[in-house]
């Protein structure tokens, strides 16, 4: 069967009339020869806006009731691009991930798909109809579960892995993945191409494109993304193995500016201490997003994390109640340079240091991985940062080529 998979995304699905463009666009593919997956985000700011009445009432929904809230979202937008669908004569059926056979583990608010039972919707297939997925959901036993924030696209890649389908489709509100956020950088170039590796660094420091877990879904299972917008025509970025792009050293730059650091200082008995403070802080399920520890020689060690803002005080409270001496930074940003070549490329660092030292922004701490330098920087500076670098490194010349194999 010539299966295709798309996604779109909740500003894709944001109004009626939206809607009925999408019935279209699926509708005119569906003549071009295709058995058609749909797979829709809640439209616009529904999720938010969910989340939001819950806030009204407690501060600690239980997680199964949150779950089932959540996924109301995704419910309406895939029966109304259905009955779109519907409406323009053709044949759709709108599935709760739970009817299509999405199974999850059991973190009910921030789950992970383990299996799908593809059987229906190849039946449904097989039977001329188009399938409207809602995205973001799944089941364990008879209870709905949702997958975390942004993730109908793990709907979507994860379907496509199983349906055994090469290339998912992922339509959003812009043309692609570009070197950085062209709401900051006027001259940012939309990529060709992207690897996996990078796009999962990207999505984790603040790119808000594709939710990481999706790309590590695809990369596993070797499903090809193409990101693309659902208004205008465009070819998009293709997220790909390493060995199909054009050989680049740097591919972009993110900023995350929901983030605040906490400098813990004099840690006596380093290694065990750090270890107890990680433990706690690993208790509370809170993720650090960067991490640096040093002890120039000393008796006592000093330790920086960086968090989420929501996790400060959590992470304060451990702090307290072991009598630790602790300063918390809530103005900062994290600003990351993303390349498959850094990691064998000299002067990197230097560069990035240097662009940043003449333009008096102060790098309040650095972290580096194979393919990444992060900085914490001060906030006020951060998008003047992410042009400095962008130039820098002349990424608005940059378009990382897609070789077709
Ligand atoms: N509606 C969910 C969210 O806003 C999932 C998604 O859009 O992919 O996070
Ligand atoms: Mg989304």
């Amino acid at each position: 069967m010539n299966i295709i998979v798309e996604k779109y995304g909740g500003s894709s699905v944001g109004s009626i009339e939206r809607i009925k463009k999408i019935a279209q666009r699926v509708v005119n593919r569906q003549d071009q020869g295709y058995r058609i997956v749909v797979v829709v985000s809640a439209m616009g700011d529904t999720t938010d806006d969910l989340l939001e009445l819950v806030n009204q009432i407690t501060a600690n929904p239980r997680q199964r009731e949150l779950g089932m809230l959540l996924s109301t979202g995704e419910v309406i937008s895939s029966s109304l691009v259905a009955m779109a669908i519907q409406s323009l004569g053709r044949k759709a059926t709108a599935l709760t991930g739970a009817q299509a056979g999405i199974s999850t583990d059991g973190v009910f608010d921030n789950a992970r798909i383990i299996d799908i039972d593809t059987s229906h919707v190849i039946k449904l297939l097989s039977a001329g109809e188009i399938v409207v997925m809602a995205g973001y959901q799944g089941k364990i036993g008879n209870e709905i579960t949702v997958l975390g924030r942004g993730g109908s696209d793990a709907s979507a890649v994860a379907l496509a892995a199983a349906l055994d389908v090469e290339i998912c489709d992922i339509y959003t509100d812009v043309q692609g993945v570009y070197t950085a956020d062209p709401r900051i950088v006027k001259d940012a170039s939309l990529l060709q191409g992207i690897s996996y590796e990078e796009m999962i660094e990207l999505a984790v420091s603040g790119a808000q494109i594709m939710m990481a877990r999706s790309v590590e879904i695809a990369r596993n299972y070797n499903v090809k993304i193409r990101v693309s917008s659902s208004f205008e025509n465009c070819s998009g970025t293709i997220i790909t193995k390493e060995d199909e792009l054009e050989k680049v050293i740097v591919t972009g730059v993110a900023v995350n500016k929901n983030v605040a650091m906490i400098d813990i200082f004099g840690i006596k008995n380093q290694t065990q201490e750090i270890a107890t403070i990680l433990s706690h802080i690993t208790e509370q399920k809170i993720n650090i997003i960067l991490f640096s520890s040093n002890s120039a020689g000393n008796q006592s060690a000093d330790l920086s994390l960086v968090v989420k803002p929501d996790d400060v005080s959590h992470v304060e409270a451990i702090l307290q109640r072991y009598n630790h001496q602790y300063k918390v930074n809530s103005n900062i940003a994290k600003v990351s340079l993303v390349g498959s070549g850094i990691a064998n490329q000299y002067g990197v660092a230097y560069q990035m240091f240097d662009a940043f030292a003449q333009n008096g922004i102060d790098i309040l701490m650095t972290s580096t991985s194979e393919i990444k330098i992060a900085t914490v920087i001060p906030r006020d500076r951060a998008d003047e940062a992410v042009q400095k670098l962008h130039e820098k490194f002349q990424l608005n010349h940059l378009q990382r080529q897609y070789k077709e194999l």
